[in-house]
């Protein structure tokens, strides 16, 4: 293992040597509810790498306790995607709902210890009597009730006597306790669903918070790794092991950064979504960011571990640029695949001073001379060339076949245009030209000058062939949902030509088109009678050329970098001076460990906060958009190159403490403000955007919204109360998002009592 470990094998390093634990166990447990993403790759790499480097284990588990949603389908998508990643699980797969009877047992000690009730309030009364993050919840009035009658009753929700949401039970622990999880999490619901594995047989299901950590346990784990957003859940998780006194080598609890890449969704739901919609053709769809997707277009395992590998590990989320996997599986392709010609968009070449035909060897690695392996390309009077390789006014730069101009055909002839035949409406469909005969590459006398080499086949021997270009899935940076995909994201060529040397060779390979990109045999589609090839990748970023001011198509070799200052390091040790500022964000400032993080690890976020917190004390609110918002304008900009000030900031966000406007618009002038510059006030002023908390005015705009929506009404009314949301949702959005969220919640659960 390098020196330079991340903070997780430090961690795991720790407690090896101080005989916390003799091995480490870890897991990677996915909720078989959909096909693993490369954000699971991530996961998958960090648990089962931890435990290969440590000589421990790694178990797979699936994480089952949600009867609804889960489905073998998904086991094996997993399994698929772990096993092609190389990685052992060992003997047995694991499933929570194996230990569903253990957990039950648990789940009646803590209830004999008086640590657990059965509670019967509905969601929205609990939701309410939770409190709020600065005001403390109360306790539901069943709490009081016997150890007995608690377990006659959990006896009685295990037998199915009681509808789904009728009763759950809770951990009694702290209804005023800062972390709001800590407010007597629930432990188990019931659910009259059936179970993929369990079938019927049980109608309660614990909860993640309760299965995980016992699984765990269970299990033997050591190192419990997950993502940050499980922080907060951290307390329950030691809550559980310790009040039922399982002690060590129990496991604890770790949490990393999880992987978000731009122009990429990566949550199952958002893909089950294009899925179900059918917006791509399934879950391996070439262009979705599945294990299975990248599989299937043609990603190879080594640059996708080789991604994992690059962006590390750290304990503050950011976003990597999908371009840098996309440079991962180019870098490794590069070096490993043949070489071929192919002509997507055909143009005819008739040589009119050739007759016959002869074969010309070419190369497969002509950029890796010791690399051996040829194969032998046809060449006769009648050719096709891509038909943007010729150009009958060509712009400046332009290198290739002109009227003027000669052109290399690869590894063959130099040829010459003579003649360009069009039809009734002008378009070209032909053009005549001669070759010169000593011009053969690797033995050319000729003496003509030509600026590049393009693609070619012989008309009769080409193979048609069917290419699937892949573009990325969204187009904008940071998608939502389906209004942001990529309308262009798959084209589809069905008449494409190709060397017949790779239609000869099987199947399961890659190439590359020279010119073109990469590209891999659809596994799926691939026929010998009708070949399939998915583009894998450009040679070049194409979307930062779009970008950059347009450059000449000509050279057949691009040489790429990686974008370096993209690569999210992994988590180095601070030094003293962003040690204490650390130190003074959490103990004296408030600021959570995450937030702390990113800004003491940064001088130019940390002193335009600290300028910003001179002109208001708000320290909190402030360094939340600092680590965003202005985060994100830092990043690429010197603080004194920026529209806004640290002062700006602080009036922003007083006018957002003060309820001027929410924090939702606060984003929205916050754009406006990088733009322009202008006071936040007066961004408010110009467009009216002051937060709307006066009831006579949201009053009945509520109204309107009932009225719109009587099924929803009645839905809610029958108990669905998670249309309370959905009402919510329609108010903030009839008032662009002006209406004070808090007051909208309040008003519209009193009209709908
Ligand atoms: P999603 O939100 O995409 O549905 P999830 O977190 O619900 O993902 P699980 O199947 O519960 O998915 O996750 C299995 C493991 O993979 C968990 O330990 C989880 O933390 C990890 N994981 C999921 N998404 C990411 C990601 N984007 N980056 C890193 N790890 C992830
Ligand atoms: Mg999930």
């Amino acid at each position: 293992m390098s020196e330079n470990k991340d903070f997780l094998r430090a961690i795991v390093d720790e407690d090896l040597k101080s005989g916390k634990y003799n091995e480490v166990i870890t897991r990677f447990p996915p909720e078989p509810n959909g096909f693993p993403h490369i954000g699971h790759a991530k996961s998958i790499c960090i648990n089962f790498g931890i435990a290969r480097d440590f000589n421990g284990t790694c178990n797979l588990r699936m994480d089952d306790t949600n009867p609804t949603k889960e489905d073998t389908k998904y086991v094996e998508a997993l399994k698929d995607a772990v096993q092609w990643l190389g990685f052992d699980w060992g003997e047995n797969v694991y499933f929570t709902s194996d230990y569903f009877d253990k957990i039950y047992d648990y789940a009646i000690k803590l209830i004999k210890m008086g640590k657990a009730y059965v509670d019967s309030i509905n969601e929205e009364q609990m939701r309410e009597l939770r409190g709020t993050v600065t005001s403390a919840g109360t306790r539901s009035e069943y709490a009081n009730r016997t150890i007995e009658e608690n377990l006659e009753l959990i006896e009685r929700m295990k037998n199915g006597e009681f509808k789904d949401g009728e009763h759950v039970l809770r951990a009694k622990i702290d209804m005023s306790a800062a972390n709001m999880k800590m407010r007597d999490p629930l432990l188990y619901r019931i659910r009259h669903a059936h179970h993929f594995r369990t079938e019927d047989k049980w109608c309660i299901y614990p909860m993640y918070d309760f299965a995980h950590c016992l699984s765990d346990y269970i299990e033997g784990v050591s190192h419990s790794i997950c993502t940050l957003e499980f922080e907060n859940n951290r307390d329950i998780y030691n809550w559980v092991l310790d009040t039922l006194g399982l002690e060590l080598p129990r496991p604890y609890q770790h949490e990393f950064a999880r992987l978000g890449i731009n122009y990429t969704v990566m949550s199952k739901r958002k893909l089950l979504e294009l899925v179900d919609g059918k917006y791509v053709s399934g879950w391996d769809d070439p262009r979705m960011p599945t294990i299975a997707g990248y599989k299937r277009r043609g990603y190879t395992k080594e640059s996708i571990l080789n991604f994992c590998d690059q962006i590390g590990i750290a304990k503050a989320n950011s976003m990597v640029d999908v371009a840098q996997l996309e440079f991962c599986i180019r870098d490794d392709l590069n070096k490993k695949v043949p070489r071929v010609m192919a002509v997507l968009d055909p143009l005819k070449v008739t040589i009119t001073n050739y007759e016959g035909s002869e074969e010309i060897d070419a190369p497969y690695y002509p950029h890796d001379v010791p690399k051996e392996g040829s194969r032998k390309i046809p060449f006769s009077n009648e050719l096709y060339i891509e038909r943007d390789d010729f150009n009958e006014n060509p712009p400046k730069g332009y290198f290739r076949l002109t009227p003027e101009q000669p052109v290399r055909l690869r590894h063959g002839f130099i040829i010459t245009c003579k003649e360009v035949i069009k039809d009734e409406n002008g378009n070209i469909v032909e053009i005549k030209a001669v070759y010169h005969p000593d011009s053969k590459s690797g033995s050319d006398t000729s003496g003509i000058k030509v600026k590049s080499a393009i693609q070619w086949l012989s008309a009769k021997e080409a193979k048609t062939v069917e290419v699937r270009l892949y573009d990325r899935l969204y187009s904008c940076e940071a998608p939502d949902g389906l209004e942001d995909l990529n309308k262009n994201s798959l084209k589809v060529i069905k008449n494409a030509l190709i060397e017949p040397a790779v239609i000869s060779e099987k199947p399961d390979e890659r190439f590359q088109f020279e010119r073109q990109g990469y590209f891999y045999a659809d596994p799926i589609d691939y026929t010998n009678e009708k070949p399939v090839f998915n583009k894998i990748v450009g040679l070049k970023d194409s979307w930062a050329k779009k970008t950059e001011s347009e450059q000449p198509k000509a050279k057949t070799e691009v040489k790429v970098q990686a974008k370096k200052e993209q690569v999210v390091g992994s988590e180095v040790a601070m030094n003293d001076e962003q040690k204490a500022l650390f130190e003074k964000y959490t103990n004296e400032y408030k600021l959570n460990t995450e937030i702390s993080n990113i800004l003491a690890r940064d001088e130019k976020l940390s002193s335009f906060y600290e300028e910003a917190l001179v002109e208001l004390n708000s320290p909190v609110s402030i360094a939340n958009i600092v680590v965003t918002e202005v985060a994100r304008e830092l990043k690429e900009k010197e603080a004194n190159e920026l529209k806004f000030t640290s002062k700006q900031i602080a009036q922003l966000v007083k006018i957002m403490d003060d309820g001027t406007i929410s924090s939702k618009i606060a984003k929205q002038i916050f754009e406006e403000m990088v733009k322009s510059g202008d006071n936040p006030s007066k961004i408010v002023e110009d467009k009216g955007l002051v937060q709307i908390s006066d009831p006579s005015v949201i009053s009945p705009i509520i109204d309107e919204v009932i009225a719109k929506n009587p099924d929803n009404v009645e839905k809610f009314k029958a108990g669905n109360n998670k249309l309370l949301g959905f009402f919510v949702g329609q108010v903030l959005k009839a008032t662009g998002g002006k209406a004070n969220p808090q007051v909208v919640n309040q008003l519209v659960a009193q009209k709908l009592k």
